[in-house]
């Protein structure tokens, strides 16, 4: 396959992760008789001090005519950089922002994987972990409360704030249309999160989904309140494979996932529009305190060049490929030096990127 993937190294220890990431692609490319052509752009900090903003022109054109973006992160040290002296709208995060706006991005997609090999990590009981979890949050991104009409004012001699969280049906139904796909290539259940006794926003969100639900009849659904979700993330995380929800439990939830796996440096996520294209990027940030240092875990880049590989471009027997070199590093106990334990060997930015290239 030729194709074509945009790459945003960003700052800190972003360009460390993504040339360790790229390695793994191009031995994708070497396994698999591919063709990926890659272009380099920027954002954020290395934006600002190329071209005095976060985001140019020229970066949103070349997202836009990609098949995928794969970054690393944005940011520096908000409290040392010049960059957050700026005013908030010419900072690194404004152009995140806006590149996900251009590129109408409203799936998020973040997986919570544990891996057997980190169980020590996960601060959940070794009977509640059983043979480990795997689940994916899909939150929706651009619509709800984030989005909805705000003001604060005084009513009565009262300070009064107003937050309003709407969705209409069509911005229901696309998420929903991408759970459900999604959720087909995986272990084909969707958890479709609301708070349906409360809130006409989620019984609008609940008849949808079930809508959505009658084309895909070989996947399950069920429905599940936000407030007994949040309790069944820790008490039974395996008991979940898609959890569809909307965007403000979606980022609480997925906060709350990613924290039983228990080790930030092996998120991987993945932001998606309407086609097949995806911008995907790990979970975590630029890392400024170790930048430059090859120290930084580039596995959950790694891990998003894998989903990116999968959703974007329906290689799946590659994407699982990535998966599994990642489980067989992992097994013979490599480790960078976050996830280090016991008995492993530590290695550095680079080797890891090498070591995961060579057990594809
Ligand atoms: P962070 O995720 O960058 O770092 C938090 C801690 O985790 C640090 O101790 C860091 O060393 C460690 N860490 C993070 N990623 C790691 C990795 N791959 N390997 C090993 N250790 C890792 O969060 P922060 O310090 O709050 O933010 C730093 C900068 O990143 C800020 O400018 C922030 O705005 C930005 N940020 C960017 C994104 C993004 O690009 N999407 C997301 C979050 C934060």
């Amino acid at each position: 396959m030729k194709t074509n993937i945009v790459l945003i190294p960003g700052d800190g220890i972003g360009p460390e992760i993504v040339s360790a990431a790229k390695k793994v692609l191009d031995r994708v490319c070497q396994k698999f008789g591919h063709d990926f052509q890659y272009r380099e752009a920027l954002l954020g900090g290395a934006s600002i001090d190329a071209c005095g903003i976060p985001l140019t022109d020229e970066t949103i054109d070349a997202a836009k005519s990609a098949d995928a973006v794969l970054m690393g992160s944005i940011g520096g040290d908000t409290a040392t950089s010049p960059w957050y002296q700026l005013e908030p709208s010419k900072r690194p995060e404004a152009g995140l922002l806006r590149i996900r706006k251009e590129l109408n991005l409203f799936a998020n997609l973040r997986p919570a994987y544990l891996y057997s090999q980190l169980k020590d990590a996960c601060p959940l009981r070794a009977d509640i972990i059983g043979d480990g979890f795997d689940m994916l949050i899909m939150r929706e991104l651009t619509g709800g409360l984030y989005f909805g009409e705000r003001k604060t004012y005084e009513q009565d001699g009262l300070q009064t704030a107003i937050d309003t969280l709407s969705y209409n049906e069509n911005e229901i139904r696309r998420i929903a249309v991408k759970g459900f796909e999604i959720a087909r290539k995986r272990r084909k259940k969707v958890t479709s999160v609301d708070k349906a006794n409360v809130l006409d926003s989620s019984r609008l969100w609940r008849k949808v989904v079930e809508e959505v639900a009658a084309d895909y009849s070989d996947v399950e659904l069920e429905h599940m309140l936000v407030d007994n979700c949040a309790m069944q993330l820790v008490r039974d995380p395996k008991q979940f494979d898609v959890i569809l929800t909307e965007n403000m439990f979606g980022d609480i939830l997925s906060d709350e996932a990613s924290m039983v796996t228990g080790s930030i440096g092996m998120l991987s996520s993945a932001s998606l529009n309407e086609t097949k294209f995806g911008l995907y990027e790990p979970s975590h940030g630029s890392a400024p305190d170790i930048a430059g240092q090859d120290k930084a875990n580039p596995i959950a880049t790694i891990l998003s060049a894998a989903m990116l590989l999968r959703y974007s471009l329906d290689l799946d027997a590659e994407a699982n490929a990535v998966e599994q070199a990642v489980q067989k590093v992992l097994e013979n106990g490599w480790r960078t030096v976050d996830i280090m334990s016991d008995g492993c060997a530590c290695v550095g930015t680079q080797k890891m990127g090498e070591l995961i290239a060579e057990a594809i």
